[in-house]
C-alpha cells in the first residue's frame, strides 16, 4: 500500500509533536504524518524550563509544577534566586505530547509506527512504516542523535516519592546540590517539590561514563536520610542520558530537528525552550514555502558552551566552583535569561568576570 504526503516527521517526541502542533496552527491544510512507535505514557518523563507569558499559559494543562525560587548549594554556600518575571516550569512529557496531539488538524496525523527504511529517488523520500510506503516531498527527522563514545553527557536517575511528613522549602527548586560524592565526576542532586509531600529527586552526573543504577539510588537515599525525609510511597522512577557534545543526526540525508539538530545546550543539557523556538520558526517558514531548519542556538553560545565543557573535562577539581560562581554572579532574572540563551552583553560580562581566567584562556584555542 502507498500514500502520498507533503511532510513526514520522524519521531513524535518533543520536537516532532511540537512541529506538528505548530504546523496545525500555521499550515493546517498540509498533508503531514508524524511517525512515532511509542505511546505518550511509554515515553513519559519530566521536561523543565524557564518561561513566562502567553506561551506558558498555553502549556498549563501539561504543567506539573511552577516555581519562582531556585537554589544551588555546595559545602560553602547557598545561592538562592528569586524571579518575578520568569517561572521555572516542569511539564509531564506525556501530558505535553497529548496536548500537541489534541491540537492537530484533520490532515496532520500521528501514525503509531516506526519508520523502518528511507529511500530517496529524484529528491522524493520513500518511507516504510507498518505496511505502508509513504512518498514525502519533505522529511524532518527527530530520531535521537548518534551517541559518541567518550563524549560528555548528563546522566541521571530520579525517584518520585510521597513523603510521610511535609517537607520544608517546598516553594524552592534545588537545581544543583553538590553535597554528594564528587569522586566519579561532577555530581549533584536535582530536586523538584511538586507539593510539600510530593518530590522528585534526581542523582545527576556530568561525565563521560554512566554509573551503575544502585549508585544513583544510594545517593538519593543518603540525601533523603540526611534531611530526615521519610518515604511514604514511590510514585515512579526516571532515568536518562543527555548528550552534551556535538550531536550527529542518524541519517545525513534527512533534515534533522530537535536534539539531533543541536538544540541541546552543551553546558546544561536544557533543550525544551530551543526546541520550542526551532519548531515554531520552522512551521512559519514552511507556511511560506521555505523548508530550511533554523538553528536556535547561536554559534557564539555553542562556542562558549564547548569552552565551558572543555574546562570541566580538563579541570574537574574546578567544576563545582564554576557552577556556583556563575550562579552567584547573577540574580534570578539574569540567571533565567542566561539559561535560556537570552542574556545581555553585560550579563555575559558578569559571568565571564566571575570565572577563573587562566583555564578558559588556555583552552580557548582547542575548542
Ligand atoms: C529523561 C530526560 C529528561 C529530560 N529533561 C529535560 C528537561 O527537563 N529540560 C530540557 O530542556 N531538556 C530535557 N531533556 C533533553 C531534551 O529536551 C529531550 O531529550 C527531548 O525529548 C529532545 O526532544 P527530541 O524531539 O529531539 O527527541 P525525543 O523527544 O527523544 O523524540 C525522538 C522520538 O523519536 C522516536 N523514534 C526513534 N526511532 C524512531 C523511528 N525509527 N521511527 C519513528 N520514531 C522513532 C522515539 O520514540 C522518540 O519519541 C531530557 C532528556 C531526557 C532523556
Amino acid at each position: 500500500m502507498s500514500s502520498q504526503i507533503d511532510i513526514a516527521i520522524i519521531g513524535g517526541g518533543s520536537a516532532g509533536m511540537s512541529l506538528a502542533a505548530n504546523l496545525a496552527d500555521l499550515a493546517p491544510h498540509a498533508e503531514v504524518r508524524v511517525f512515532e512507535p511509542k505511546t505518550e505514557e511509554e515515553r513519559d518523563c519530566h521536561w523543565s524550563f524557564w518561561g513566562s507569558g502567553r506561551h506558558v499559559e498555553a502549556l498549563k494543562p501539561a504543567c506539573k509544577g511552577t516555581w519562582k525560587r531556585w537554589q544551588l548549594i555546595d559545602h560553602e554556600k547557598k545561592v538562592v534566586h528569586e524571579s518575578v518575571a520568569q517561572n521555572y516550569i516542569t511539564l509531564s512529557a506525556s501530558d505535553y505530547l497529548k496536548l500537541c496531539k489534541a491540537n492537530l488538524s484533520p490532515t496532520i496525523q500521528l501514525v503509531r509506527n516506526a519508520v523502518k527504511k528511507i529511500d530517496y529517488k529524484n529528491n522524493v523520500a520513500f518511507l516504510s512504516a507498518g505496511d505502508i510506503t509513504y512518498t514525502a516531498a519533505h522529511v524532518f527527522d527527530s530520531r535521537p542523535p548518534e551517541k559518541k563514545s567518550g563524549g560528555m553527557m548528563q546522566h541521571f536517575l530520579g525517584r518520585e516519592i510521597r513523603t510521610k511528613e511535609p517537607i520544608t522549602e517546598s516553594d524552592t527548586v534545588t537545581l544543583m546540590d553538590f553535597r554528594v560524592d564528587q569522586s566519579r565526576g561532577l555530581h549533584f542532586i536535582y530536586a523538584l517539590p511538586f507539593s510539600d509531600t510530593h518530590l522528585l529527586i534526581e542523582s545527576t552526573m556530568i561525565s563521560q561514563s554512566k554509573e551503575p543504577q544502585q549508585w544513583y539510588l544510594e545517593t538519593i537515599d543518603n540525601w533523603l536520610n540526611e534531611r530526615g525525609i521519610s518515604v511514604e510511597s514511590d510514585i515512579g522512577y526516571e532515568s536518562g542520558v543527555i548528550p552534551m557534545d556535538n550531536c550527529q543526526p542518524q541519517d545525513s540525508r534527512t533534515s534533522a530537528i530537535g536534539a539531533a539538530s543541536g538544540t541541546i545546550r552543551q553546558s546544561s543539557g536544557y533543550s525544551f525552550n530551543y526546541i520550542q523556538q526551532q519548531t515554531k520558526q520552522l512551521a512559519g517558514r514552511i507556511s511560506r514555502g521555505c523548508y530550511e531548519v533554523p538553528t536556535p542556538i547561536s554559534a557564539k553560545l555553542v562556542f562558549m558552551d564547548r569552552l565551558f565543557n572543555r574546562v570541566l573535562i580538563k579541570h574537574p577539581e574546578l567544576s563545582v566552583k564554576l557552577f556556583m560562581q556563575m550562579a552567584g554572579a547573577l540574580n534570578g532574572e539574569q540567571f533565567a535569561r542566561f539559561m535560556t540563551g537570552t542574556a545581555s552583553f553585560s550579563e555575559w560580562g558578569r559571568v565571564i568576570l566571575s570565572m577563573p581566567k587562566t583555564p578558559f584562556l588556555r583552552h580557548m584555542w582547542s575548542v
